[in-house]
Order: structure tokens, then sequence, then C-alpha cells
């Protein structure tokens, strides 16, 4: 097996919700293709002086969502509905499969959804209703593969845990909020297991049905824990992690293959700062920029090794952040690491901040 790192980003930009069509908001976003583009709007372009002039990144893929609003008034976005809008099942089949596919090769990996509160980040992971998202859809795959095995050599064990981390502290989602250690789980390493969560829950499942049951119940724990804290749930990042075991006794001896699949909802991503925190709060977003700065140097650091740029024995960062610790398994090494940006089609200016921020009230 290539000793290879692999690093691949994508960005998913979401449709205009009601509040901010209602207010005009403008439009400052497009894709080509692979490549996501972000323009002035007129107005403040003619303010700022900078003219139309648009910045170009390319990611692995940039996907579009319409709603029926892109080609402004003016003529100002060259945005075409429906060619570039890519729906839940085309974002799985681009980076979920990929993921799952890398799980059976005997893999560790991690799928992150970045980006600020309201920018769809859950709406990728899970989804809403019946146009379910990355996490479910992988969910059904992994059985759907398992049942379509005909090697009777070959049997299959998958255990799942979900952990939250609030404030640099992990908390076991399959405990009620009530029965956790105050202080939360400690990241340990052995050499037999490598990093692992002392005493964490790792339910085993055996079909959609069962592991469905353990994310709901998860959910339900990481609701009635943030109400408790008087939190929301954007603060934390969520880590699902699926252990992926194949068991083989061909010729009569046992062969394994593990592989650990995390799929992680991050908190928002937006600065404390910019929130107008203070406090407790602030004190949150400083562990949750932490926490997301320190996930972004060790991704860096990977690419950079991985495209030759940095020395092979690099020192890279896992050890800054509990989030980092806890996915150094999944990234890196011969790992496979997905990261999905979410954007909003609108400026990040104070108006657009605050139409932004609230995505409960967008869920209802
Ligand atoms: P986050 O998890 O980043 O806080 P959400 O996933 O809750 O954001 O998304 C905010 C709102 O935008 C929700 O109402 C969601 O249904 C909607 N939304 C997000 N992404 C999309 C998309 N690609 N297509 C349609 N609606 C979306």
């Amino acid at each position: 097996m290539a000793e290879e790192c692999s690093v691949v980003v994508g960005v998913r930009i979401r449709p205009f919700n009601d509040r901010e069509k209602a207010l005009n908001a403008q439009l400052c976003v497009d894709v080509d293709g692979p490549t996501t583009i972000l323009q002035n709007p007129p107005e403040m372009a003619i303010e700022s002086g900078k003219g139309k002039e648009a910045k170009r990144f390319t990611f692995d893929a940039s996907f579009w969502s319409h709603d029926g609003f892109e080609v402004g008034g003016d003529g100002y976005c060259s945005a075409a509905p429906g060619s570039r809008y890519a729906d839940q099942r085309t974002v799985f089949e681009t980076f979920g499969r990929r993921i799952l596919d890398s799980a059976w090769e005997g893999y560790h990996c991690c799928l992150f959804a970045y980006g600020q509160t309201g920018a769809g980040k859950s709406y990728s992971m899970v989804g809403y209703g019946a146009n379910k998202g990355i996490v479910p859809i992988s969910c059904e795959e992994i059985f759907k593969r398992i049942s379509a095995n005909t090697d009777s050599n070959l049997t299959y064990e998958v255990m799942v845990s979900m952990v939250e981390i609030y404030n640099e502290q992990v908390q076991d989602l399959l405990v009620p909020p009530k029965d956790r250690p105050k202080k939360g789980l400690e990241i340990r390493e052995s050499q037999q297991l490598g990093i692992y969560i002392g005493g964490v829950s790792r339910r085993p499942v055996d079909s959609y049905a069962s592991i469905e049951a353990v994310v709901e119940e998860g959910t339900e724990n990481r609701t009635v824990g943030a109400t408790l804290m008087n939190a929301t749930s954007s603060r934390a990042h969520t880590v699902l992690t699926i252990e992926f075991k194949q068991v083989s006794q061909a010729g009569g001896q046992q062969g394994q293959k593990l592989s650990l699949i995390n799929l992680v909802d991050l908190a928002g991503s937006e600065k404390a700062g910019q929130t107008g925190a203070s406090g407790d709060r602030l004190k949150e977003g400083c562990a949750i920029n932490k926490s997301l700065s320190a996930l972004g140097n060790v991704i860096e650091k990977l690419a950079d090794k991985a495209m030759g740029k940095a020395k092979p024995n690099a020192v890279i960062p896992y050890r800054d952040s509990k989030l980092t610790r806890l996915l150094q398994n999944a990234l890196g090494g011969s790992s496979k690491t997905v990261m999905i940006c979410h954007l909003v089609k609108l400026r990040r200016d104070a108006l657009n901040l605050e139409i932004c921020g609230s995505s409960e009230e967008d869920q209802e």
C-alpha cells in the first residue's frame, strides 16, 4: 500500500435564505468548475475603489446550490441555475464515497465540515428529513456493501462512538450529560491502540437502523447538554467515529483490517470578536478557534508534506488541540482527509453576519 498522505478540499455554497432575499443581499460568489470565485458586489466595489476584481480559488470541487436568485438584475453574476448545482447525493458521491472506498482498503479517514454557523455544515453532514446528508448516506452504504459481500471467509465488525469537543473538553455523547465526568474524557495513547479516548462508549452496530438509533441518541444528548450549558450546539465540534473491522479467515489464518472513519461537524468558524462575544462566550470562542486553527495548521503541514514542500520528517503539531490530538490516527500518514468548506453567497459584513448567524430559525 502506498504510504501517501491525501488531503482533498471542496467548497459548498448554500442558497440564499428567505431573510437574505428579503433584505436584498448581494451575491458575491460564483463557481466555475472546481473554482470558487469571490467577487465584490458592484456598489461595494465602487465604494472601495477596488473595481470588480474577482479572486479565483481552485479546489478539488466547488459545489453550487441554486435558489432562483443567482442572476442579479444587472447581470453581474453569470450563474446558470441547474448546471453546477450539487445535491446531497452529488456531494456524497464526490467526497463520501471516497472515504468509504479508503476505509474498505484499510485506511483511516476523516471528513470535516467547516464553515461559519448557518453556512450549511449540518445540512451537508446530517441533512434534514428525507434529504439525507453524508452521515446517513455513508451509514446506509456501509451496510449495503456489507450485505453484498459473498465471501464467506470475510466478516465485518462495526462499532460507533460519538463525542463532542467543547471548550477543549471531550464529552461522550452516548452518555446522558448528568452522568458524564465533569472534566470530560482523557485522550490516551498506547502502542497497541494508538490514540484513543479513555472510557468512551463504543456501541456495536449491525444494520443501518442500529447505527441510526445510536446517532439519534448522541444528537439528542448533544442538544440536552447544550441546553444545560446555555450554549448552542454550534459551539462544539462533533465527532462521529465508525470503527470498521474486516476479519478474514482464509487458509485457516486470521487477518484483520481496521479503519476509523471520522465524520466531523466542526464548530462554527465565526471569530469571537466578530460576534461581539465577551466573558464565557469569548473563552468558548477562543477554545473553538484554538482547535480550528490547530486543525488548519495540521492540514496545511500535511498538504506541504504531500506536495514535497516540507521535509518528510517535519513535525506535525497534533498536540496543539484536543481535536487534532484525537484525530491524529486518522490525519496524515496513509490516512485520507476530506474538508468541505461551507460558504454563504453574500459578503460577511455586519449586516450579513447578522443575517446568516442564526441557523436555528432557518431550520424551521
Ligand atoms: P450550520 O450547520 O453550518 O450552522 P445549517 O446546516 O444548519 O448550517 O444550514 C443553515 C440553513 O441553510 C438550514 O436551514 C439549511 O436547511 C439551509 N441549507 C444549508 N445548505 C443548504 C444547501 N446546500 N441547500 C439548501 N439549503 C441549505
